[in-house]
């Protein structure tokens, strides 16, 4: 899971939303109105800005591995029907996450959604990433797991297969590699295949290891210290992932 920035639709979709929310006036009207929608010609402005927000290769916002193919109701239609036709409701996500999620839609008592939305919040606020095995776990507060990191995990549990850490450990491992090459090398070459890496991290890694705990491990410490201008940039790439 990596956090994004969702980005604005055109007027005229905005528009086109407005109206079928307007025309679905219970969820089995919404659900009815979001599949002719989703059918038409006209679904295909938002669709393709919710594609360019996660990238070119279409990775799931939920999971970050499979390809994305669906619109997912961030807060499902069976929950709130009038958020059917809300573009801050849209997840762009893989048929999996998908299925997994359906109706499922956790609560804290305050009424608050326990599943982390990474378009607006940033998921390393509620999550951990183990970077031996690729797995990420509900971080631990004041005696407790984390709800959100925990509610998300238990939903969407598709986050911890094991194709999916399987991509994580990778990208784990080429961030190594590349910050091995600059401490050996150094030079511009090293600099930017380190730097390649954070644009080609569709894992949200990045942010685990210039902005949150990763940043205590020592090869990143030695990069700190060793290349504070290679550092820096390293942790600007980061912050725009
Ligand atoms: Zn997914």
């Amino acid at each position: 899971m990596r956090r994004i920035e969702r980005g604005a639709i055109p007027l005229q979709a905005r528009r086109e939303l407005y109206k079928r929310q307007n025309a679905a006036t219970s969820q089995e009207l919404a659900r009815d109105e979001w599949n002719k929608y989703r059918r038409s010609v006209k679904s295909k402005t938002v669709v393709d800005a919710l594609k360019s927000a996660v990238g070119v290769r279409q990775r799931c916002l939920y999971c970050c591995d499979s390809r994305s193919a669906d619109v997912d109701h961030f807060v499902p239609i069976a929950i709130d029907f009038t958020k059917a036709f809300r573009w801050a409701n849209f997840i762009w996500v893989c048929p999996e996450c998908n299925r997994r999620k359906g109706k499922r839609f956790p609560l804290d008592p305050s009424g608050a959604p326990l599943i982390i939305d990474p378009t607006r919040v940033d998921p390393w606020d509620h999550l951990i990433l183990d970077t031996t095995t690729g797995l990420l776990a509900p971080r631990f507060l004041d005696d407790d797991f984390d709800a959100m990191g925990e509610a998300t995990l238990d939903v969407l549990s598709c986050i911890n297969f094991e194709s999916v850490t399987e991509g994580r450990k990778r990208v784990v491992r080429r961030y190594y590699e590349a910050i091995d090459r600059v401490l050996e090398a150094s030079g511009p070459k090293a600099f930017a295949a380190l730097a390649r890496e954070v644009e080609e991290d569709e894992y949200g890694v990045s942010g685990w290891f210039a902005l949150r705990e990763g940043a205590s491990e020592d090869k990143f410490i030695q990069l700190r210290e060793s290349y504070p201008n290679c550092w820096r940039t390293f942790v600007r790439l980061a912050l725009r992932n």
